[in-house]
């Protein structure tokens, strides 16, 4: 009787979390609706709204013409890359890039927390060495001056598309010194150091790099969003409805806004106690929201937290001093293992609670509801992210509901086809997630209007599109 008990606890945690994570289609409607006026508000004034809407100055998107070779830099999470981009600059070809090469990294964890000299040092002679490989110990490549697309992903407050001081650090990075300084000149400086002949051309946001690159290939592209370790959005914004910033000046009459919305938060937004949790155990509580709910980064660990509650109801885990108790055990690849197991006997989750969590014999009944759990949060997270997706599109129009400050016709902005790339780690290397993302957007949407809006998927946009901007922004030598 009292196993059967704990049993019904146990059920009753997953339940309880279940309904508290529950996002029907009209919950997700306000969050589209919260989404378009938070950026309203952000646009309207500086600090109107907990999403930034930061200008990049970006008002030239990548059209096809841009020719020779460019060098991108690409750091914002737990990897960094370094990329050579040849473009044949020919914009009736739309694969006019000839080649591109990439060498990724791992960034020492110490590096994240250490000096800003120490981490664009380190960067700087990576990139040395990748461009030496690259063209050789040519006496040309001594002279000739390269241009850098620089793609940074943290919240940037830019001055020009080349410079931007550092707002805040996200993603576990903690180097106080870098706070409040130019991004660019950081790491300018490291590279005349050591005599490397590289200017940085273009300072970016990794979004801003996808957009890019989703630009270049295809021109009804308006909005890019990356959902890998951390989570972000950017969309091409018409320059007076960015009202902060009367008289703004752009050759084309658009920018590209960097949402940073990661931080977008809406009563609207289904939270947990878990999420609560989560929250005020990170080193950045209340901040980041959305992110907390949406990235990489957290949703194995809402997962652990979940499980860690179902085994305080059970004995169906063993005594409870396993790993489950310490916090970021449950990486979110581990746990996209665990929801993609599909042998009847969920060998695999047995594995990972076993290899990774110090969690042995898990009864099978058990390891289906952890399989449950982990749907729970993946779908959440996912269809969240395809909410704010339709909240960018409701802001400038192009979801077919009218808009909230457009001044098209409805006929008009109906069938206008519009293309949204996405880019990231979780997006590209979880299925679950993605087809519960995609599946949302259409929902959302309906069937008359999603037909005409793609969800087009990129990689290495956010790297190759620096190099772009860096061939578009491009000073003569
Ligand atoms: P970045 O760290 O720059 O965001 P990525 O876009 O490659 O780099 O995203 C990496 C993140 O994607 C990881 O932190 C992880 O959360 C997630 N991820 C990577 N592989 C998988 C996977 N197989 N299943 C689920 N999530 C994954």
């Amino acid at each position: 009787v009292r196993r059967r008990r704990r049993w019904t606890r146990v059920v009753a945690v997953l339940e309880e979390f279940e309904e508290s994570c529950a996002t029907h289609v009209g919950r997700l409607r306000q969050v589209v609706d919260a989404m378009a006026v938070e950026m309203h508000a952000g646009l309207a004034s500086e600090g109107g709204s907990k999403l930034k809407m930061l200008l990049t100055f970006v008002d030239t998107l990548p059209n096809g013409s841009e020719k020779g070779t460019y060098y991108a830099l690409d750091l914002g999470g737990t990897n960094f890359r370094v990329l050579q981009v040849q473009l044949g600059g020919d914009s009736s070809d739309r694969s006019a890039i000839l080649r591109h090469d990439v060498v990724r990294q791992a960034i020492p964890p110490h590096l994240m927390t250490s000096t800003s000299e120490d981490l664009f040092d380190f960067i700087a002679s990576s990139l040395k060495e990748f461009v030496e490989k690259e063209e050789g110990f040519s006496e040309l490549s001594a002279v000739k001056r390269m241009e850098l697309g620089f793609t940074f992903s943290f919240p940037v407050k830019q001055m020009s598309v080349l410079s931007g001081i550092l707002i805040k650090w996200t993603k576990g990075f903690a180097i106080e010194d870098m706070v409040g300084r130019d991004v660019s000149e950081c790491l300018q400086q490291a590279m005349s150091k050591i005599g490397l002949n590289m200017r940085v051309a273009a300072l970016v946001n990794d979004s801003v790099g996808t957009l890019a690159l989703g630009h270049y290939q295809d021109e009804d592209t308006v909005a890019a969003v990356i959902i890998g370790t951390g989570t972000n959005a950017c969309y091409l914004e018409r320059a007076d409805a960015i009202i902060k910033c009367q008289g703004l000046l752009t050759t084309s009459g658009c920018m590209v806004v960097n949402m940073e919305w990661g931080n977008f938060w809406s009563s609207h937004l289904p939270r947990t106690s878990y999420d609560v949790d989560l929250d005020a155990n990170s080193p950045n509580p209340n901040d980041q929201g959305f992110e907390k709910m949406v990235s990489g980064m957290y949703l194995g660990e809402i997962v652990r937290r979940v499980i860690l509650r179902m085994s305080e109801e059970s004995d169906s885990f063993g005594p409870v001093a396993s790993r489950l108790s310490e916090p970021f055990t449950l990486r979110t690849p581990l746990m996209a293992a665990m929801h993609g197991d599909e042998s009847p006997e969920l060998r695999e989750v047995a594995r990972i609670l076993k290899d990774d969590l110090e969690i042995p014999d898990v009864p099978l009944k058990v390891r289906k509801l952890i399989v449950k759990v982990c749907d729970v949060v993946t779908r959440r997270a996912a269809r969240l992210a395809a909410a704010g997706i339709v909240g960018i599109l409701k802001k400038i129009g192009r979801d077919g509901s009218g808009g909230i400050t457009s001044g098209r016709t409805k006929g008009q902005q109906k069938f206008r086809r519009t293309v949204v790339v996405v880019e990231g780690g979780l997006y590209t290397n979880y299925s679950m997630f993605r087809e519960y993302l995609d599946e949302a957007v259409t929902e959302i949407l309906g069937d008359e209007i999603s037909p005409h809006v793609i969800l087009k998927h990129t990689e290495d946009g956010s790297g190759i599109g620096a190099a772009l901007l860096a061939a578009a922004y491009s000073s003569p030598n």
